[in-house]
């Protein structure tokens, strides 16, 4: 990662709209949108690509929307409106919100397909050809599953007997494809992290049980989708239909974004989706003849106090309620603090409460509030800061995924400034007649109002709307005293 970037593309999922919004989309989203923030700073905003999305095509949806009583568009019309409303309120900011039942989406997709049909193997076969297919077909997982993988006969995913499904369909010759992705795995020319998932997936290549996969599906299996070109009694399968997405929302093939941004430099995603990302995704795009990504991130999934998240449970966690209670920022900080990326992932609710007020309240909420109120007390508000002197504090980290430990770097700085106080007592050579004294306090609190700037600085990705009103803050031409403090004490 060391090879000097000019551009960044970066995708979160689209995510599939069989349900509403929860935490776990929201910290692939978050953690996206930090990248994203970051390297437009670095960059430029024109040099970076943050895409998300949903993806509204399968039998999944069409039976969610049946439960609902609604027809499939006008469902997924609703859920996709409460994912974009949600980026929103936490003030993510893709670039695009693409949709797989957009028009400009299926044109492209039905072009991908047609191209897949001609196209050839490193082999000489061709890449898809027609086969009948028997077998298990969990309609939670939209795959085929194998009864090695059933846990009582049922998909351990979804707790779900699955169906026993016969028809006629169009297969991708995945096969012909896995020596060549071997290599770009195990070269790291595609990057998986963390190690742990790059080594599973080179598991399941070795073992050498990977079937091809369909490509369609009958439309009375699969009623939602995109027609397959030449067979209108198949509909394109929704893996292809919806890892797509990240070159159709670039307007492949001869769009100016997908010209410039293609290939990724960065997709995110939870575990669930790694296989498909790893194996089907490179396959189509090296029967395309084109680039592969250069990185797929992996994360864990997400339990809540513990527990596995659950609608029965309770358990559930609406990223909008807490956006309600702590806003943007701070819910942004609270789930991205708690721990590293690629770990499994244990989302303590119980503690934000007390990890509020300790970090932000009495934390960087209190530095702010006794910087700002000694510059105006004791140097009647004039303080200069220089913008040259910002040292990159937390970039290494984000670079490399430690967002949780680029928010302790910043952290630690938070923690060095308040002590620096309570070590220095402004307030005592305030009172003194000394003049050296005078001269001192007027050090201490330039080198403080120094440290807030670093320290905004170093938030802008994570918390943009505080890094900004301290920015605003410290770089006033008079400094007062604040009338509010940063983050409100909560009960
Ligand atoms: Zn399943």
């Amino acid at each position: 990662m060391s090879e000097k970037k000019k551009k960044f593309y970066i995708t979160a999922p689209l995510y599939y709209v069989n349900g509403e919004p929860h935490i776990g989309h929201a910290y692939t989203t978050i953690v996206a949108d930090v990248l994203a923030r970051f390297y437009r700073h670095e960059l430029g905003d024109n040099n970076v690509y943050f895409l998300t999305g949903t993806d509204e095509h399968g039998a999944k949806v069409a039976e969610a929307a049946a439960k609902r009583g609604m027809e499939p568009q006008a469902f997924v019309d609703k859920i996709s409106a409460q994912f974009k409303a949600v980026w929103q309120e936490l003030e993510v900011t893709p670039n695009d919100f693409w949709r797989t039942t957009d028009p400009a989406h299926i044109k492209i997709v039905v072009d991908i397909i047609n191209t897949l049909k001609q196209a050839q193997t490193p082999a000489g076969n061709d890449v898809l050809y027609e086969a009948d297919y028997e077998g298990l077909y969990c309609v939670g997982c939209e795959k085929f599953i194998f009864a090695s993988e059933l846990v009582d006969g049922k998909c351990p995913l979804h707790n779900k007997v699955p169906e026993q499904v016969k028809e006629k369909n169009w297969f991708f010759r995945l096969q012909d494809f896995l020596p060549t992705i071997k290599k770009f795995i195990e070269s790291d020319q595609l990057l998986i992290y963390p190690v742990s998932r790059k080594n599973e997936v080179l598991g399941l290549i070795d073992k050498q049980t990977l079937p091809d996969f369909s490509i369609s599906r009958s439309i009375k299996s699969v009623p939602w989708g995109i027609d397959l070109p030449w067979d209108k009694t198949q509909k394109v399968y929704v893996w292809v239909d919806a890892l797509s997405n990240y070159i159709t929302a670039l307007g492949y093939p001869n769009g100016k974004l997908y010209k410039k941004f293609w290939p990724a430099e960065a997709q995110i995603m939870a575990l669930d989706i790694l296989k498909f990302h790893a194996l089907y995704w490179p396959a189509i795009l090296l029967a395309l003849k084109l680039p592969l990504p250069k990185a797929l991130y992996i994360h864990g999934f997400f339990t809540i106090d513990g527990q596995k998240m659950s609608k029965t449970i309770g358990n559930v966690i609406r990223p909008d309620e807490l956006v309600q209670t702590y806003g943007p920022d701070v819910t942004k900080y609270l789930i991205l603090s708690q721990f590293s990326f690629g770990a499994e992932s244990d989302i303590k609710v119980e503690d934000f409460p007390k990890k509020y007020n300790a970090d932000l309240v009495n934390g960087l909420g209190n530095l702010v509030s006794r910087v700002t109120n000694m510059i105006a007390s004791y140097l009647d508000g004039h303080v200069s800061v220089d913008k040259k002197k910002i040292k990159p504090v937390g970039a290494a980290e984000i670079i490399n995924f430690k967002f949780r430990e680029a928010l302790l770097s910043i952290w630690q700085l938070i923690q060095q400034a308040n002590s620096q106080i309570d070590q220095t007592k402004p307030w005592e050579l305030a009172k003194s007649i000394v003049p050296a004294d005078k001269k001192k306090l007027k050090q201490i609190l330039e080198y403080l109002a120094q440290d807030l700037y670093q320290i905004a600085a170093a938030l802008e990705p994570f918390m943009p709307d505080t890094s900004a009103k301290i920015i605003r803050i410290i770089t006033a031409k008079k400094i007062s005293k604040p009338a509010e403090p940063l983050f409100p004490r909560k009960q």
